[in-house]
């Protein structure tokens, strides 16, 4: 069976944006898939710890597995949730690929040249986090791993090293999928954008200092309703979808055929040429809220010892495998 492997960031609280655009896909796929692949889905704890830890990591993690599971994430024996820092193997394999990948190659990534420039001074683990990716997948034989584009290059950073690897010592490693595989795969026809309340232009963001920009997750579901009401529109006198011309109304017409799962289409066909721009926003508000109501009841009834337990099977499948692998490795270089 082959594997998909997705590492879910432990953050902060999400916001309708994330859930929309990151959180939800991530469900669909794994919940479409988990009959015939093996999903593992891991909290990349070590790769948090790149930027400045604030204590409350410990917290992020689990309130990150109870989004997943409140946003409908099956499980069964296939899919299996871990911690990355919980398995040590991580770390080994990730030492021991420091030894076949090069200076050249992370010098390359254009993620690390972004990250550190202009900066006096940047941790190791800035340049060599593409290293400890490659060990996350390797461990596991994964094939697909649903990406952003950003992330393309470690992709081809990983076949890389699994190639070279697997020259010098035989088949130990799957190499995963090339990016244009991985992307066919996936099957996401546009990536999902949700705006800024505020701003249409910009994209909704959690770290944006506006309130009334962004809905929250744990926002009380008539403030996010609030929030809608005082969304920016435009001027015009009827409401149109067109995201160039009327940002901030197309948003609002897109939020709500994402949160009432309704084709896109049909929101239109409903909405365009209305003049009353106050009766659609007393619709997305409703669904906005609705939906909130709904996913904060889910996720009031997931309990941390729920989460741990999960953690810990997972925990177990993961070293497992991984520490199999990492001994296929260990002796192949004549450490075993
Ligand atoms: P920050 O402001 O800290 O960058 P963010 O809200 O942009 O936070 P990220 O942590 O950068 O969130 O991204 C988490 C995931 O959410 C990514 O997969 C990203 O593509 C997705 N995402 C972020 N913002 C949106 C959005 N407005 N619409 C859809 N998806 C989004
Ligand atoms: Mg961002």
């Amino acid at each position: 069976m082959k594997t998909i492997l997705t590492g879910i960031r432990s953050n902060s609280v999400l916001t309708l944006g994330n859930y929309l655009g990151a959180l939800l896909p991530m469900v669909r796929l794994s919940n479409e898939h988990s009959n015939n692949f093996n999903i593992n889905i891991f909290v990349p704890d070590l790769h948090s710890i790149i930027s400045d830890v604030d204590g409350s990591l410990q917290e992020n993690i689990i309130r990150t597995i109870k989004y997943y599971l409140a946003a409908g994430l099956d499980i069964n024996e296939n899919v299996h949730i871990y911690r990355q820092s919980h398995v040590p193997a991580h770390s080994e394999l990730c030492w021991i690929l420091n030894c076949v990948a090069t200076m050249g190659e992370l010098n390359r990534m254009t993620q690390y040249k972004e990250k550190s420039e202009g900066k006096a001074s940047c941790n190791v683990g800035i340049f060599d986090y593409p290293v400890l990716m490659a060990a996350d997948i390797l461990l596991y034989d994964a094939t697909y791993i649903p990406l952003g584009e950003d992330q393309f290059q470690h992709i081809e950073l990983t076949r890389d090293i699994a190639e070279r690897f697997n020259h010098k010592f035989g088949d130990i490693f799957t190499v995963p999928a090339p990016t244009r595989e991985q992307v066919a795969f996936m099957e996401v026809d546009e990536p999902i954008r949700i705006r800024d309340l505020q701003n249409p232009e910009k994209k909704m963001s959690k770290s944006t200092a506006a309130e009334n920009s962004k809905i929250m997750l744990d926002d009380e579901p008539f403030k996010a309703a609030k929030k809608i009401m005082s969304a920016t529109t435009d001027s015009f006198e009827d409401i149109q979808f067109d995201f160039e011309t009327r940002p901030g109304i197309s948003n609002l017409l897109y939020i709500e055929a994402l949160v009432s799962n309704t084709p896109l289409s049909e929101v239109i066909a409903k909405w365009q040429g209305v003049s009353r721009y106050g009766d659609l926003k007393k619709e997305v508000a409703n669904s906005v809220s609705e939906m909130l109501v709904s996913f904060q009841k889910r996720l009031a009834e997931i309990s941390d010892e729920d989460v741990l337990k999960l953690l810990e099977d997972g925990e177990k499948y993961a070293n497992h495998v991984a520490n199999a692998k990492l001994l296929e490795v260990q002796t192949a270089f004549g450490l075993r």
